[in-house]
């Protein structure tokens, strides 16, 4: 991993995982190394599992006591969370998905350490915050992962990936893309709960808006929030560029003393 010259706001950073084939059912031991220990995944699972590499890259960056996996999915990143943190909280609103979670995290052995929970991150979050507090069933939650939907497998259609450039050829993501509520709104929501965020995102995002967040933040929440800095880290499998992490708060490499 190394650090490029940063934008204004940013350090950027790349990790390298490793190398990738096309289609998804022959990356299946890419998204879940224990696949064939009978990793089950749904349509939406197959298309948005963070594969397993950059899910244990980003757990890694995110290592701490209590985390909370706002759009857990069928489990990539929770179970990676699970290996670095004392505790997960994985949200999902689809029932479906969320047992594939429980299931696939039963394979890799790490189930009891995540407390999965059925329901909308949004309505979560405003609970938690109407509590007046970062915390659930009595934990401190230290840090808010975001991998929430983009808008379905077409979010990128037209682009190609084989150079971080290309990205600026092609349609750039909007964080007003982003469901269930606009990404900026989410991200918000998330840092009434914790200035400690890790937002996934795609590689074509516009980074002007994600640079935004930061100083949006630094004016929106008075004394809670001095962040100043977000590293936006690429997630590479091979000649790939998969998609981008987006730290904030304590997460950022030299602003550790803010978590
Ligand atoms: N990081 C996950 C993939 C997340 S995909 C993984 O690696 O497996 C996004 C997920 O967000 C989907 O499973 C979808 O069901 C869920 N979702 C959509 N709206 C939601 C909401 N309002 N609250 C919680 N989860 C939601």
């Amino acid at each position: 991993m190394y650090v490029r010259p940063p934008h204004p706001q940013f350090n950027r950073t790349e990790a390298h995982t490793c190398n990738v084939v096309d289609s998804d059912f022959s990356q299946r031991r890419r998204y879940f190394s224990l696949y064939d220990e009978g990793c089950l995944l749904d349509r939406v699972g197959w298309y948005s599992v963070t594969p397993e590499l950059i899910a244990n890259q980003i757990a890694e960056r995110c290592r701490c006591d209590t985390i909370v996996d706002a759009f857990c999915g069928v489990g990539g990143n929770a179970i990676a969370f699970a290996q670095t943190c004392e505790r997960v909280i994985a949200i999902d609103s689809d029932e479906t998905r969320l047992r594939l979670a429980r299931h696939n995290a039963a394979i890799y052995g790490v189930a009891d350490r995540i407390e999965f929970l059925l329901g909308d991150f949004v309505q979560f979050a405003k609970t938690l915050i109407g509590r007046g507090g970062a915390r659930q069933g009595g934990r401190v939650v230290d840090v808010v992962f975001l991998s929430p939907p983009w808008g379905g497998p077409s979010y990128l259609q037209g682009t190609d990936s084989s150079s971080p450039s290309d990205s600026s050829q092609h349609p750039e993501f909007q964080l007003s893309d982003v469901t269930p509520i606009h990404g900026s709104e989410l991200f918000k929501l998330a840092e009434h709960i914790t200035p400690n965020i890790a937002y996934y995102l795609p590689r074509n995002t516009n980074l002007q808006e994600v640079s935004d967040l930061v100083t949006n933040a630094e004016m929106g929440i008075k004394g809670k929030n001095k962040a100043r800095m977000v590293e936006v880290e690429e997630e590479w499998m091979g000649e790939k560029l998969k998609a981008l992490t987006c730290y904030f708060g304590g997460l950022v490499q030299g602003q550790e003393g803010l978590f």
